[in-house]
């Protein structure tokens, strides 16, 4: 993509049509109707349809996400868009009785819900766990009067095993935390992969105390949601992309499927907004950053043949032989996406250096996993259907000093109006997504027009 500096102010192009670059585009607008100033952006995307990972299809009566399936209520801003969109009324909470957490390691393990990210916050907590030894508990605990000396960002593992001890850090933090990065702890950037547990530590010493300490941010959070940490959409949350491609529809927004933004031509514009990770762009300056492929297996059940012990699902410790990563209890998680008639579950598998999946055919894939489950929950009964989700390079990969690279690339791109944003720099969550996506569109129409 070449451009050079152009005579007309406020035309911007946004390479890719995830969550972000419609969330980046939709700001733009925004502050353009505000000003009283022409909308002049086109959005790019090179699949034939808009939301990038986020997909929502109706199957035997069940909304199926295609990609991800939960949003923290709490985080990035989401509550504000959901106002913008019109869509608060709209979230879900997540089922009272669908909010423990299973490990699955020697057998599958409960996982107390006063814990956050792996974090114990109080001795009930440890208490309630009876799979880890006394001596592990009581090192985990310690952490708060474990001295802490800031050394830099330097693997998360590490940083784990120091403040937590390795064993907790093996059986509940590295499945856990490792899991929503499909990659192992010792590969992420603590600052970068769990920037609240960097801030936490940095700020109060201590992760365990920071959190103990943290106040409820309830303010916000509509009625229906103020339990519930994770929150869906009605209709799932394709709904999210539906209601912003209508608003940049409406906006006059120029809408461009099917079009590989490497073809096109940047010249004219002033801004340019590039979501695209960067693997699937070659623009100089990028930084490097590499990326994981991940599939799941979605399982539909007859309920009379399958049931579940009340939670939302588990996380998988790394074995042998072991093919899933986690696995998501969706009908008991998010009772409005199956009849009653139904037991829905999903299940993750591959991870960073875990490729095994790909080697396997549909069939044999859902064969793997039965497996696992068989082995996990004893189901051995075959689903109604499946439905397996293939995602190539879906998830960046995080390594430490990623904010310094990333922060190093956006000083020279930005020098050209370009900036980068979206799931391979501020966080992988959706959440996170928006709320980078909106401050990138002001910085970028704040540098064009004033
Ligand atoms: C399996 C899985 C589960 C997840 N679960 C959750 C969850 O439950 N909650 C949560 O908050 N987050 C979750 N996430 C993370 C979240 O879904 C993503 O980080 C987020 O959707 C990324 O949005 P994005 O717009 O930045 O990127 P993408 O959705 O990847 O969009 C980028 C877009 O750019 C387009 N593009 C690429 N190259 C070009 C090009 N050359 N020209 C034009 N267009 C191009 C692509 O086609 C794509 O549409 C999950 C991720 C995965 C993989």
């Amino acid at each position: 993509m070449s451009r050079r500096a152009a005579a007309r102010r406020g035309r911007l192009v946004v390479v890719g049509g995830g969550i972000t670059g419609l969330c980046a585009a939709h700001t733009w607008c925004t502050m353009a109707i505000d000003a009283g100033a022409p909308v002049d952006v086109v959005v790019y995307e090179q699949a034939d349809r808009w939301g990038g990972l986020i997909r929502t299809m109706v199957r035997d009566g069940c909304t199926v996400e295609c990609g991800p399936d939960a949003l923290l209520v709490r985080k990035g801003g989401l509550l504000s868009w959901m106002r913008t969109l019109g869509l608060t009324d709209a979230l879900v909470p997540q089922a009272p009785t669908g909010r423990t957490v299973y490990v699955w390691g020697d057998g599958v393990h409960v996982l107390p819900q006063a814990m956050l990210l792996g974090v114990p916050l109080s001795t009930d907590a440890l208490d309630a766990i009876d799979w880890i030894d006394d001596a592990a508990k009581a090192r985990a605990w310690a952490e708060q009067d474990t001295p802490f000396v800031p050394d830099g960002d330097g693997s998360l593992g590490s940083l784990l095993r120091k403040r937590f001890g390795t064993e907790w850090t093996d059986a509940v933090m590295r499945p856990l935390l490792g899991g929503i990065h499909a990659c192992s702890i010792d590969a992420l950037s603590a600052q970068a992969a769990f920037p609240q547990l960097w801030d936490a530590l940095h700020t109060h010493g201590s992760m365990i105390r920071a959190l103990r300490a943290r106040a409820p941010e309830d303010a916000d959070v509509p009625e229906q949601c103020k339990k519930s940490a994770f929150v869906s959409v009605r209709g799932g949350l394709g709904t999210i992309v539906d209601a912003l491609v209508r608003d940049l529809e409406r906006f006059g927004c120029t809408m461009r499927l099917g079009v590989d933004a490497q073809s096109i031509n940047t010249r004219d514009a002033d801004a340019v907004i590039v979501t695209a990770p960067p693997w699937h762009v070659s623009l100089a300056h990028m930084p490097r950053i590499q990326a994981t492929s991940v599939a799941y297996v979605v399982l539909a059940y007859d309920a009379r043949d399958v049931s579940l012990r009340p939670g939302s699902g588990f996380v998988a410790q790394e074995r042998p032989g072991r093919m899933i990563t986690a696995c998501t209890w969706t009908s008991q998680k998010w009772p409005h996406t199956a009849p009653p008639s139904r037991t829905l579950m999903r299940c993750y598998v591959g991870r960073m250096h875990d490729t095994r999946w790909m080697e396997l055919d549909d069939a044999a894939l859902a064969a793997a996993v039965r497996k696992d489950l068989a082995q996990a929950l004893g189901i051995v009964c075959p689903p109604l259907w499946t439905h397996i989700e293939r995602l190539s390079d879906a998830l960046p990969h995080y390594a430490p000093g990623h904010i310094a690279r990333v922060s190093d690339a956006r000083k020279t791109l930005s020098a050209h109006r370009t900036y980068i944003v979206g799931k391979a720099y501020d966080g992988v969550g959706i959440p996170d997504c928006m709320r980078s996506a909106a401050d990138a569109a002001m910085h970028a129409w704040h540098a064009v027009t004033e």
